[in-house]
């Protein structure tokens, strides 16, 4: 058995020689940019024609990595494929399977700043930002192996004198895997992983932003000596192959992150038995939030107004459990505001390629689009107090931007914008400011900064979301120490990096044996 899990240590870049290290990371990354990579059908390496250019936010002119993109009959290929490999791997020792997940954590942990410099490049993220999530990475690999390694144990039953009772936990055959840009190592590792490691084999369609980092990833466990067709590497548009995998009938499972309509589409496709389907297909779904933090009238001011700072405008707020609301008690309303706003504008927007920033660009022209929409949307729902603008043209930038004086029923208050954009509202009480907070169809981070005992009691009952946080920030949740999964339409409540997550992949098969 592997020593007790414990999570991977940020690296610090107040420390420059860790500065240094990272800007040559980045050097070295960037010589190696607009490679092309084949999809991979068990363990073939295949180039098509139709490819997928992976592109700089923050610099739309560098082509990160082009990528090969399915089309259908390839999709067939690597299911079919994944369905043959299933009757090796499932029979494979779980600790063997433990061992890859393990092999490549050590080859991430040795190469981490060269997945998180890539990340600077594909995604936009800053070093601190990257780091944390490679981090993250390492993280779930190291803990889902050894979460395969106690499900394989004998499990705990009730003793009987006259038989022999036995319960195993089996996979349950071929899932897709489809994972967001937002997170594109760390959630798209911990997807592909958990599921492979209970001893399914899995079709990965990578998100169409960040296909490069995913195709990295792979060419790890090639290199840990992963069996070809355990996990094949199938970029292409969701819109063109997904429906394609989810509806199959070899395909028993589909773990998705991602948007609410999008996962809301993929439950509706995979509850429709297709002809020659053996199984009712399991979703795990996990989506999007429209994540709130609390003030309460007695509330350490400034703690609220740096934790809202970070969780609002951290990875300019493109994260699923960003604080994309702040309802505040009357009496403390205008000093947190102006303390935040004070914060806010002295965050630095640049190319996140610099030690210096906070934040970089938004994702895509897409997402660039939606949020600018959402904010002239916010000027008339609110009192815009910050922000509002772009950045450098060559890039996706928009500055950090602050509404005030938000209805708690306004748009802004209620679809998920996911982009560096918070709506403040007013309340009157603390249950009122309760009463705000659960006022969406979503239910997935939430935090409460107060001094006050009851009022946490209270909202540790009432605040229904799947992971709460009182005074800290409701971003940044730690494998095994924080398993991550919302309530309502922010998804299936999957729990990843805990202890329920692995279930999720496999049946349990009780045998009961008389003598
Ligand atoms: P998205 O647009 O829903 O895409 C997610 C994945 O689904 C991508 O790989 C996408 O492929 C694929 N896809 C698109 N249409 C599909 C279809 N018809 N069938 C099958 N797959 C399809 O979401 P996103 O913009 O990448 O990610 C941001 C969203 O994820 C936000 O809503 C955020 O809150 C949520 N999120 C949730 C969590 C959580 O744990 N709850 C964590 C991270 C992110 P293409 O890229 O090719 O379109």
């Amino acid at each position: 058995m592997r020593s007790e899990f414990k999570n991977e240590v940020f690296v610090n870049f107040k420390e420059e020689g860790n500065n240094a290290e990272y800007d040559a990371a980045l050097k070295k990354v960037e010589a190696e940019l607009g490679k092309v990579y084949p999809l991979m059908i068990g363990g073939e390496k295949m180039m098509t024609d139709r490819k997928i250019d992976s592109i700089n936010p923050a610099n739309t002119s560098q082509v990160i990595g082009t990528v090969s993109q399915a089309d259908i009959p390839l999709a067939e290929k690597a299911i079919q494929t994944a369905a043959a490999t299933f009757e090796t791997w499932k029979r494979t020792d779980p600790g063997e399977r433990a061992r890859y997940l393990f092999r490549a954590a050590a080859l991430l942990r040795r190469r981490r700043h060269e997945f998180s410099a890539l990340m600077t490049f594909e995604a936009g993220k800053t070093r601190v930002e990257a780091d944390v999530e490679t981090a993250e990475a390492i993280d779930f690999l190291e803990f889902y192996g050894r979460e395969m390694q106690r499900l394989s144990l004998p499990q705990p039953l009730t003793v009987s004198e006259e038989e022999e009772n036995e319960l195993y936990y089996i996979p349950l055959g071929v899932g897709v895997v489809i994972p967001p840009w937002n997170f594109p190592l760390a959630i798209m590792a911990g997807m592909t992983t958990a599921a492979v490691v209970a001893g399914n084999t899995v079709v990965l369609k990578p998100a169409s932003a960040t296909p490069v980092i995913a195709a990295k990833f792979v060419e790890l466990l090639e290199e840990v000596g992963l069996p070809p067709g355990v996990v094949n590497f199938l970029p292409g548009p969701g819109g063109q192959v997904g429906d394609y995998l989810v509806d199959h009938p070899l395909t028993r499972f589909i773990s998705f992150t991602g948007s609410r309509d999008v996962g809301l589409r993929i439950n509706e496709r995979a509850a429709k038995t297709q002809p020659g389907q053996k199984w009712i297909k399991r979703v795990v779904a996990e989506m999007g939030g429209k994540d709130a933090i609390i003030v309460d009238q007695e509330a350490d001011l400034d703690l609220a107004a740096d934790v809202i700072t970070t969780s609002a405008f951290g990875f300019s707020g493109q994260k699923c459990s960003a604080c994309s609301r702040v309802i505040v008690h009357e009496e403390v309303y205008d000093t947190v505001l102006n303390k935040v706003v004070e914060r806010a504008s002295k965050l630095i927007m640049s190319n996140p390629a610099e030690a210096s920033a906070n934040l970089g660009p938004v994702i895509d022209e897409k997402a660039y689009a939606k949020i600018l929409e959402y904010i002239e949307i916010g000027k008339q729902e609110g009192r815009l107090v910050l922000g509002g603008g772009t950045g450098e043209p060559n890039g996706y930038f928009i500055e950090p931007t602050i509404f005030a004086d938000v209805e708690p029923t306004a748009r802004i208050s209620q679809e998920e914008i996911f982009g560096p954009v918070v709506a403040f509202t007013k309340a009157a009480s603390f249950d009122e400011a309760l009463e705000f907070a659960n006022n969406t169809v979503y239910g997935l981070t939430g935090a409460v900064i107060s001094r006050n005992g009851a009022h946490l009691e209270k909202a540790r009952r009432e605040f229904f979301v799947g992971n709460l946080y009182f005074n800290r920030k409701c971003t940044g949740a730690l494998v095994g120490t924080h398993p991550f999964g919302g309530f309502n339409m922010s998804g299936t409540d999957s729990k990843a990096g805990g202890r329920d997550y692995l279930l999720l992949f496999t049946q349990a098969k009780l045998v009961s044996d008389r003598f």
